[in-house]
C-alpha cells in the first residue's frame, strides 16, 4: 500500500472529517475528537488520488512560499490574484495587466512594495469596512493599517480597528470576513457564542473564508 504522509491532524469539536491540503503541499487532516487514527489513515488510503492530484497542482503554482525576488516575472499576490512583475523606468508602482515596479526603487524594494501595499490596503479596506458598516448599523471609530505579523486584525477599546497590510493579498471576501470579525468586536470584545452568531448572521458562509486564511497564510508575504 503506497501510503501518504499526513503532514498534521487537527483535533476540534466538528463533526466530520476534512483533507486539506494547504499552500506549501502539505497534508492536514481537520477530525472529529473521536476520530481513530486508524479511520484517518484509511480515509486518506480512499482518497489518496484526489490528494496526490491536489499535491501537484499547489506544486505547480509555485510550490511553498519563498521570499520574493524582485525580478521580471516573480508573482506578487494582490486580492487573491497572481500579478507578475515587470520592473520599468516608471516613477510609481502601477498595477495592470502586469504589476509595474520602477527600476529607482529596486535598491529597497521590499519596503518600496510595502509601502504600495499598505496604500492599497487602506483604501479597500476602508471602502468595505464603511459598506459594512452601513450594512450592519455597527459603529466604528478610525481604521488603521499596520504592519501586525501574526493578527489579521484587532480592535482597541474604544472602537478603533486595525488591520495588516498583509490582507491586501487575500481574495475580497476573506477580507471582507476580517472586517466584519473586526466591526462585530466593537460590542462584543470576546470569541463567545453571541460574537460567533454575529458574524453569522452577517455572513453565513464565514467558516470557509476563516479556513482559507489558515490554510494560505504562509503566502501573504512578500
Ligand atoms: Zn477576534
Amino acid at each position: 500500500m503506497n501510503e501518504i504522509k499526513i503532514d498534521k491532524i487537527i483535533r476540534s469539536k466538528r463533526k466530520t472529517i476534512a483533507l486539506v491540503v494547504s499552500a506549501d503541499a502539505t497534508l492536514v487532516v481537520r477530525a472529529p475528537m473521536i476520530a481513530t487514527l486508524e479511520y484517518i489513515k484509511n480515509l486518506v488510503f480512499k482518497e489518496r488520488f484526489w490528494i496526490n492530484e491536489k499535491k501537484k497542482q499547489v506544486l505547480k503554482n509555485g510550490g511553498p512560499a519563498k521570499n520574493k525576488e524582485f525580478m521580471n516575472g516573480e508573482g506578487f499576490l494582490y486580492l487573491g490574484e497572481i500579478y507578475k512583475l515587470k520592473i520599468e523606468n516608471c516613477e510609481a508602482v502601477k498595477l495592470s495587466d502586469y504589476l509595474y515596479f520602477p527600476q529607482k526603487y529596486l535598491n529597497n524594494a521590499p519596503v518600496k512594495m510595502i509601502g504600495w501595499y499598505k496604500q492599497k490596503a487602506l483604501e479597500k479596506i476602508t471602502e468595505r469596512v464603511h459598506r459594512y458598516s452601513q450594512i450592519t448599523g455597527w459603529k466604528f471609530k478610525s481604521i488603521s493599517i499596520t504592519n501586525a505579523e501574526r493578527r489579521w486584525g484587532s480592535c482597541g477599546p474604544s472602537g478603533s480597528i486595525n488591520f495588516s497590510w498583509k490582507l491586501i493579498m487575500a481574495p475580497l471576501n476573506v477580507i471582507d470576513y476580517v472586517v466584519v470579525h473586526e466591526l462585530a468586536h466593537i460590542t462584543e470584545k470576546n470569541h463567545s457564542v453571541s460574537f460567533w452568531n454575529k458574524v453569522k448572521t452577517v455572513l453565513p458562509d464565514y467558516k470557509s473564508r476563516q479556513r482559507w486564511l489558515k490554510d494560505n497564510r504562509i503566502n501573504l508575504k512578500i
